[in-house]
């Protein structure tokens, strides 16, 4: 989704709302849903850019967590990840919630503002919110 349509968006909240107040603090992390459909002997992830961004990690970094957890090749198709094999939605969902819970996620303060920082050959989830930072391995 652009910034655009995420503010416009906020704005239509806004302005559907009849009082003003109350609209800070609200503010939570609402972790990506998995869209797939399932083609032949392939499923594909038709939101993966769209999950990617989100939670701000790389393309390359989440293909290559559901190519390990499903144990098949995947491939990039354009904004979409096309999964060798066949699985439902719900496990799919299953195995985003544990990349987010294990590489997103600060263990800290719970919050999703991280990144990975690769110090020679060791990563690092650095929170931005808080400054935590914890070991994880790749
Ligand atoms: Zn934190």
């Amino acid at each position: 989704m652009s910034d655009f349509l995420k503010s416009y968006e906020e704005l239509l909240a806004q302005a559907r709302k009849a009082l003003p107040e109350k609209t800070q603090g609200a503010e939570r992390f609402e972790p990506p849903v998995v869209e797939s459909f399932m083609q032949g002997s392939k499923t594909e992830i038709r939101n993966f850019e769209v999950i990617c961004q989100k939670i701000r990690r790389d393309k390359q970094l989440l293909l290559k967590y559901f190519a390990k957890e499903m144990a098949i090749p995947t491939t990039l198709d354009g904004s979409r990840l096309v999964l060798h094999g066949k699985f439902n939605e719900r496990m799919l969902n299953e195995k985003l919630r544990n990349f987010i819970e294990a590489y997103v996620i600060c263990k800290e303060c719970k919050r999703p503002d991280t990144k990975i920082v690769d110090q020679s050959g060791f990563k690092t989830l650095i929170c931005e919110a808080c400054g935590a930072r914890a070991p994880i391995k790749l």
